[in-house]
């Protein structure tokens, strides 16, 4: 059986959102020859995502795959390099820092910039776990298509719910928000289009209990929470869109986290490790923003640069 390969690099990306692309950019026109450690699914949160309105420079607007795509093929442009795997463990208490990718072998970087980003939550009721991929999804760009003249439900209040039930309003008869207390969170222009969709209907102060369903969804269990009144919700499909929590577990113990687990910074985008940057959604829980991530990304990847200029670095041939 073949070693898994050991690759030694100057700087290591970890992510591939806005925040790593943009880092892999910056830090490739600096001929550091950054390796992208891409995390499996490729390309971050905006694959997820429909219609981007609101990253300059695209005045009609980008799908989020494809202004991914393009992310990548600037980065590719300038000499990044990619591998698809996910980050196991790491060692950032040894230098060079390491990486383990599991079957991808190991990965040395005298430099890291963590771009993980923040992963979808989940309700963590059994029948929601038991039905995910069988009508119950966390993607309704993914899975929209799937539900083609079927009633919906979702659960959030927030940008990403009420985003997400008007796209699904495309496919589905109609989409029944449900949402925990009277007031949404989202923002105004994204409530008022909600509101606005005449297949768009809101269930205020309520839960989702139970999913039903034998083998694909049939309905929710919803609970009124004022009154405690159940009923019954038949729907064909269950989005949940409820927020994030950051990527952060590999660095628990390693970096400086919060209470919340996102990493900690210091003067920018340091993090409590000399080396180690970090930038976009796995830092971030207050803006959130492709592009905020995307400007993190090269502030990241400046002072990386910084650092390895300034570091002696192992001898070269
Ligand atoms: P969010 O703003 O944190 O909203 C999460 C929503 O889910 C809240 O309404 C919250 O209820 C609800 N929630 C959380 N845990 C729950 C649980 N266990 N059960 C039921 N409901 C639960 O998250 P987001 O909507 O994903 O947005 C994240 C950030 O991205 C925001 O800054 C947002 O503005 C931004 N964003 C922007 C756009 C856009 O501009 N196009 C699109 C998507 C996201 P409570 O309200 O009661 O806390």
């Amino acid at each position: 059986m073949t070693e898994p390969p050991n690759r030694r690099v100057r700087l290591a990306i970890l992510g591939s959102g806005p925040a790593g692309l943009t880092a892999a950019i910056y830090a490739s026109r600096a001929n550091l020859e950054p390796l992208v450690i891409s995390g499996v699914p490729a390309g971050g949160q905006l694959l997820l995502t429909t219609d981007v309105e609101n990253y300059p420079g695209f005045p009609e607007g980008i799908l989020g795959p494809e202004l991914m795509d393009r992310f990548r093929a600037q980065a590719k442009r300038f000499g990044t390099t990619f591998i698809d795997a996910n980050v196991t463990r790491v060692d950032l208490g040894t230098r060079p820092f390491v990486l383990e990718l599991g079957a991808e072998g190991t990965v040395t970087a005298e430099a890291v910039i963590v771009a993980t980003g923040a992963n979808a939550r989940w309700l963590d009721l059994p029948s929601e776990q038991r039905l995910r991929g069988h009508g119950v999804s966390a993607c309704a760009t993914c899975d929209g298509f799937f539900f083609k003249n079927q009633p919906l439900a979702l659960v959030g209040g927030g940008d990403s719910a009420l985003e997400e039930a008007t796209f699904l309003t495309k496919f589905a008869t109609k989409v029944t928000v449900i949402h925990r207390r009277s007031a949404l969170r989202a923002s105004v222009i994204m409530q008022e289009r909600a509101r606005a969709n005449p297949k768009i209907a809101f269930q205020f102060d309520s839960v989702v209990e139970e999913v039903l369903g034998d083998g694909k969804v049939t309905g929710v269990r919803v609970r009124h929470l004022p009154s405690g009144k159940l009923t019954e919700l038949p729907v064909g499909g269950l989005f949940v869109a409820i927020g994030h929590d950051p990527a952060s577990e590999p660095f628990r113990g390693q970096l400086e986290l919060d209470e919340k687990g996102y990493i900690q910074v210091h003067e920018h985008t340091r993090t409590s490790v000399p080396g180690v940057f970090a930038a976009g959604d796995v830092l971030d829980h207050r803006y959130r923003q492709a592009v905020t991530a995307a400007g993190l990304g090269c502030m990241a990847a400046l002072d990386a640069e910084r650092y390895l200029a300034e570091s002696p670095g192992p001898a070269r041939s």
